[in-house]
């Protein structure tokens, strides 16, 4: 008998930004002439820099000539990016990780949602609330997560760590053990950022306790303050419990080019002493035939002199519009959070608003579109987010709005 997969039909409604987009749609379809401006989902709007532009164009052209053509790669990806990732991103910060423990992906998005494979559908998983949803959703598609509470928005098998402005928005450590940990630091909603002395109490308590941390670190270029760790290995003992998922997509730009890596630690084992490193190159090698030639050399030359300035011009781009909305926001007398160490900014919205109903103000009178806060989980009601990745001018624009409605 055919049947699909049941646990998919458990996922409430569509995807978060599906459901901004229709909206959005919807209201430029019955108000056409006005002009909406979105600082809503996490995309990047700068070009791509000159040394990647060059090297995808010289990539391109290998793939014309007989003697450069290149067809499938290496299952885990190009020696010369591996090796570039393990020198800049961890070397380099004093972590002791190898080349041959990265892993070349098409982006974290894919390695976030595809990592809980590799576990056993009985391991409970802990994620900070509010947090990126894709961590919740694939452990929904996999069974992992129990019945869904529409009520209080939430999964009955799911340990929450719920992060609000009573704790700062640094998780709490889980209030039962689980056996996976979702970390996302620089967080995306909230903008916060662990510190190295926050992160080593996860580790830790995942040492101890036998779990595995999944830490997502898309945001890691944005992080100034000096005790925020830019890498789990930063922390003593995480190549015992630590798997790292970075990305391309908002350092350099990739979000349409795509590009990212895992970081599974060969000594990396579950409880019976079996690998995690092998089986994640055991579905990979299934599963993923890698990452283009093109989009590997074009990750290579974010690691150029040339390319590291470049992407750090596009980095404090998107950091002058955080400062825009958090400087203009508060001004108008908004609490806002984040906007330091992350290109997102966590706005609380006034008191007789909900999430959505703050959305549906925005997007009626200032014709400004943001991200719903409980959409990223239900301690995220009661928030809306807005990115910094939209040009200066529309940024400033959207703050003006919002603020002439105070
Ligand atoms: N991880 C987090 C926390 C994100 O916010 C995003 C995108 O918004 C991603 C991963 C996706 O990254 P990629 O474009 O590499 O798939």
């Amino acid at each position: 008998m055919l049947k699909v997969n049941q646990n998919y039909l458990k996922l409430p409604g569509s995807y978060l930004f599906s459901d901004i987009a229709k909206k959005v749609k919807k209201y430029r379809e019955e108000h056409q002439g006005q002009e909406v401006i979105s600082l809503g989902i996490g995309d990047v709007t700068r070009p791509l820099t000159p040394t990647i532009i060059k090297a995808l164009h010289d990539a391109v052209d290998d793939m014309s000539d007989i003697e450069r053509f290149h067809g499938y790669g290496p299952d885990l990806g190009y020696a010369f990016l591996r090796e570039k990732i393990a020198e800049f991103d961890f070397k380099r910060r004093g972590c002791d990780i190898s080349a041959e423990e990265i892993f070349v992906s098409d982006g974290a998005k894919s390695d976030s949602g595809n990592i809980q494979e590799i576990f056993s559908d009985k391991c409970t998983i802990a994620v900070s609330d509010p947090v990126y949803p894709v961590y919740v959703d694939s452990n929904v598609m996999a069974g992992r997560t129990g019945t869904y509470d529409a009520p209080s928005s939430r999964w009955s098998d799911v340990v929450y760590m719920p992060c609000t402005k009573d704790n700062d928005f640094v998780p709490d450590l889980p209030s039962k053990t689980p056996d996976i940990i979702y970390i996302c630091s620089p967080n995306n909603p909230t903008g916060k950022a662990l510190t190295k002395a926050q992160l080593q109490s996860f580790v830790d308590y995942a040492l101890k306790n036998r779990a595995v941390i999944l830490f997502d670190a898309a945001y890691e270029a944005y992080i100034i303050e000096d005790d925020v760790p830019h890498s789990i290995y930063e922390c003593e003992g995480a190549k015992d419990c630590a798997i790292e998922m970075r990305s391309f997509s908002k350092n350099a730009g990739f979000t349409g080019v795509r590009l990212g890596y895992t970081v599974v630690p060969k000594n990396l084992v579950d409880t019976e002493g079996k690998s995690l490193y092998s089986l994640w190159a055991r579905r990979h090698g299934t599963k993923f035939n890698g990452a283009s030639y093109i989009q590997q050399r074009a990750g290579e030359a974010v690691y150029t002199e040339a390319g590291q300035n470049e992407i750090a011009g596009l980095v404090s781009y998107y950091m002058e519009n955080a400062g825009t909305i958090r400087d203009g926001l508060t001004s108008a007398g908004f609490t806002v959070y984040g906007g330091v160490n992350a290109p997102y900014i966590w706005v609380k919205t006034p008191e007789t608003m909900t999430s959505w109903q703050f959305f549906d103000y925005l997007l009626n009178n200032a014709q400004v579109v943001g991200t719903p806060g409980s959409g990223f989980g239900p301690s995220g009601e009661g928030y809306f987010r807005l990115t910094a990745f939209g040009s200066h001018k529309n940024t400033r624009n959207a703050v003006e709005r919002i603020v002439s409605l105070a």
